[in-house]
């Protein structure tokens, strides 16, 4: 099977490993500093704190914004469905936005409807998500623009994304939101095994999260409620989670780091191929915005069904019984049994769902050959024509 995702691993990222499984610290040692200064030096922001996924980078940017009971979080139904979840571990309402039918995040235009019905029913959320689906950024100067006129928060779930930019800033610089998350499962551009990471530029923000990080415990004598009772004093202050990431991870992630332009660069080789022997097909290729380069972390195509004889289920199954890893980024999350529960129905969000109707992705990952390429070509061709 050829796989849609994959890690590369090289001899430097192993003996970074093991050099730390040698050394006295596993975790809260030296290398969880120096991965966030690889973070902030990459794409230009202020501040990083790496986590032990974006899932809890997404819940502490949550917390640290302020998000709870009786507030909402908008977000893109085509994601993975942490970017929502946060939302409801903080006691948030959740609600979406849907699609542009071209680049495939959440629409600017449907944004831009949906508050002006808010602002009259006084539900403005507080915080929106925008996600840069396959690694291509959303249109942030628009988002960033209604986060003024309307007193919203901005997060950027940029787990498909780091690596790449946004006009002239790297993905991450905050240019146009309060935190940037970033993720480092596996199948993502860079891997620290599990990992994720949240970046600011705000020093307030920086300092609510590294409490909700570690237990919501300070050893800084200026936030302490009392006099220190000694050189073991500590105080908990908030309540806060154990989200912290090992200095094994850490250490794989600053040598992945060295590769991020590498990695990058090979993803754009192998989708610029993609779309060459791709193009005489029914299927839709990825648009790209203009002045955005893209991380690519995903490869989607869209089947032209009107021009195909089978199903897009076929054509998903045809693929994976041909030995092609092809999956499916993303059920959209409305449609999921738990969000359909809290009153979201078929038919919510129409974009999404003609998305999710003709979407796959198909593979694309660091050092996968012309030859692994030309087969998924090949068999992608046999199964649709
Ligand atoms: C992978 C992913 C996440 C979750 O990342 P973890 O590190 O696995 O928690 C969140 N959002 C998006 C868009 C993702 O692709």
């Amino acid at each position: 099977m050829i796989p849609y995702g994959k890690q590369d691993i090289n001899q430097a990222d192993i003996d970074s490993v093991v050099d730390v499984l040698k050394s006295s610290f596993l975790t809260q040692g030296p290398q969880v500093p120096a991965f966030e200064e690889a973070l902030k030096e990459a794409t230009g922001a202020n501040y990083a704190l790496a986590t032990n996924s974006a899932t809890s980078a997404l819940h502490i940017a949550c917390l640290a914004l302020g998000l709870g009971e009786g507030d909402s979080l908008w977000t893109t139904p085509i994601t993975f469905v942490a970017s929502a979840n946060c939302g409801l571990y903080c006691g948030a309402e959740v609600s979406f936005v849907d699609i542009d039918p071209d680049t495939y995040n959440l629409c600017p235009r449907a944004l831009t409807k949906k508050l002006e019905i808010a602002k009259v029913e006084n539900k403005l959320p507080k915080v929106v998500v925008a996600v840069h689906l396959c690694g291509q950024p959303c249109d942030m100067k628009a988002i960033h623009e209604l986060s003024v006129k309307y007193g919203f928060k901005v997060i950027e779930d940029a787990s498909h994304a780091i690596g790449g930019r946004y006009l002239e800033s790297p993905i991450g610089a905050c240019e146009f939101s309060d935190i940037t998350v970033f993720s480092f499962h596996p199948v993502k551009i860079v891997t620290t095994a599990e990992g994720g990471a949240a970046l600011t530029n705000n020093k307030d923000l920086s300092d609510k999260m590294a409490l909700y990080r570690s237990h919501g415990i300070t050893r800084d004598e200026s936030l302490m409620e009392n006099e220190s009772h000694g050189g073991w004093y500590y105080e908990q202050i908030d309540l806060g989670y154990n989200y912290r990431m090992t200095e094994l991870q850490a250490a794989l992630g600053v040598s992945q780091m060295t590769r991020l332009k590498e990695f990058v660069e090979a993803r754009h080789r192998l989708a610029s191929r993609y779309n060459e022997l791709l193009s005489s097909l029914p299927v839709v290729l990825p648009y790209q915005l203009p002045n955005t380069y893209s991380g690519l972390h995903l490869y989607v195509i869209r089947l032209k069904l009107d021009q195909i004889s089978k199903s897009h289920k076929e054509v998903f199954e045809a693929l994976r019984e041909s030995g092609i890893g092809v999956n499916l980024h993303y059920i959209p999350i409305h449609l999921q049994p738990y969000y359909q529960k809290m009153g979201f129905a078929k038919g919510d969000y129409p974009n999404a769902e003609t998305y999710y109707d003709e979407a796959i992705s198909i593979p694309m990952f660091h050092g996968m050959t012309s030859e692994q390429q030309n087969e998924v070509v090949k068999v992608l061709r046999e199964c649709i024509l």
